[in-house]
Parts: C-alpha cells; sequence; structure tokens
C-alpha cells in the first residue's frame, strides 16, 4: 500500500511525538517498556498500514503496549492523523523496513507479533520478502517471548498456504488455523477488522487465520 502525493510526509512523522525517531531505533532493544513507562506487555503489528486495527486494539486494551510498524511515511501518517485525533498513551508508531526488526527489539521482549494483510510478493524469487515467510519468523524467533504468539490474517489464499508450509521447516505450530475466520465464532471472539479486511469480507473473499507458536 503506496498513497502517493502526501507532501512531507517524512518530515510531519520526524516531527510528530507519537513516532518513535527513527535516529533512535538501533538504541531501543530491551528499552521498550521505558518508552511507555510501565511493565505491561509489548504487542507489536508488522506492516500495520493506516493503522484502524491496531487503534483499536489499544483503545479497547489500556493494560497493554503496543508498537505499529510501517514502511512507508505516507501510510504511516494516516495512524498519526488517528492519532492527533484521538491520542492514546499505549500506541506507539515506528517507521521502518521490519528486515531490521531484530535490530529494534531485544531477545524476548515482544509478547505478541500481528501480520494482518501482509504484501504477497508473489513471485518466487521475492519469498523472502514475505512477512510470514521462513526467514522473517528467524527474526521474530528472537523478539518474541518463550510464550509468545503470532496472528496472520488474510484473504491471499495462496499466501496463507505458503505461510502454513513455511511453519514447520522453521519450527513453529499452528495453535489455531481457520480458513473461514467470519464465519468461525470461536476464532472471531474478540476480532478487530483491519481496513484491507473490511475491504475483502465486504466483496466476499474468505477471511484465512492462524495463530502459532514455537513447535
Ligand atoms: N495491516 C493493514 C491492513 O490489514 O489493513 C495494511 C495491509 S497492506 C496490504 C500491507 C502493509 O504492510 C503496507 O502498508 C506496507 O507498506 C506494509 N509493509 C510491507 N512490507 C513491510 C515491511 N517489510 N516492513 C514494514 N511494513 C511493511
Amino acid at each position: 500500500m503506496r498513497l502517493r502525493n502526501v507532501t512531507g510526509s517524512r518530515e510531519m512523522i520526524a516531527e510528530s511525538r507519537f513516532v518513535v525517531p527513527e535516529e533512535t531505533l538501533k538504541d531501543m532493544p530491551g528499552k521498550w517498556q521505558e518508552i511507555f513507562g510501565n511493565h505491561h506487555p509489548i504487542y507489536i503489528e508488522i506492516g500495520m498500514g493506516k493503522g484502524k486495527f491496531l487503534h483499536t486494539m489499544a483503545k479497547d486494551h489500556p493494560g497493554i503496549n503496543y508498537i505499529g510498524i510501517e514502511k512507508y511515511s505516507t501510510v504511516l501518517l494516516r495512524a498519526v492523523q488517528k492519532m492527533e485525533q484521538e491520542e492514546l498513551p499505549n500506541l506507539k508508531l515506528i517507521r521502518m523496513d521490519a528486515e531490521e526488526i531484530a535490530e529494534v527489539f531485544g531477545q524476548g521482549e515482544v509478547a505478541r507479533i500481528y501480520l494482518n494483510f501482509s504484501d504477497p510478493w508473489p513471485k518466487d524469487r521475492h519469498a523472502k520478502r514475505r512477512l510470514p515467510s521462513r526467514e522473517f519468523l528467524a527474526r521474530y524467533d528472537h523478539i518474541l517471548a518463550k510464550d509468545g504468539l503470532i496472528e496472520f490474517k488474510t484473504d491471499n489464499r495462496a499466501l496463507f498456504d505458503f505461510a502454513v508450509e513455511e511453519l514447520e521447516p522453521a519450527g513453529w505450530k499452528a495453535r489455531a488455523i481457520t480458513y473461514d475466520l467470519h464465519a468461525d465464532p470461536v476464532m472471531m471472539e474478540g476480532n478487530v477488522m483491519t481496513e484491507y479486511e473490511e475491504k475483502f469480507s465486504a466483496i466476499g473473499n474468505p477471511i484465512c487465520k492462524y495463530v502459532i507458536t514455537r513447535a
């Protein structure tokens, strides 16, 4: 998702107090709870887009610290604007490429990772860029707490099948899985729709979801 014609988005992001400055990110491993000033668990969304999901989650769960990660400042700006409209103390935003995630969070510092409607990168030679790939699972293995969870939702069946196939070789196991989330009352409990989820479920696409832990 790239939004064009947002003049000065990088500067606006850099000035926003809701966004953790890019130049400080590599000093942050082990220090995230200090940023929030409490010892609440840290949940992150990678590829947060415009941020509806995480903003709603943060509002609904004040006892959790949320961090949204997005590669493009033009997109992140929309999440910043949501915070300007309704500021939440337990939500911070980061502009970065998730490839660097293991350098930004300490070992076991994150309790939960959300991947929502990740870009599919359909060409085989780009498989390593897919956020549920084994390469990314190895990065998540470093930052995720021992009993931590990863939750992944998508309407893209090919990407989901790929993600499920990656689990065993990468040392992960599905604790829950559905190929039609909105028809699954147990997995739907507490579900917060993302922007993409609203768009694709409205045209009838079934939503796949897994919840995984280390095997
Ligand atoms: N999660 C949102 C949703 O469900 O509505 C947005 C989904 S959108 C298809 C995927 C988002 O992930 C885009 O905003 C894209 O810029 C971001 N993204 C893709 N690869 C990324 C990466 N390596 N690091 C950070 N963000 C990434």
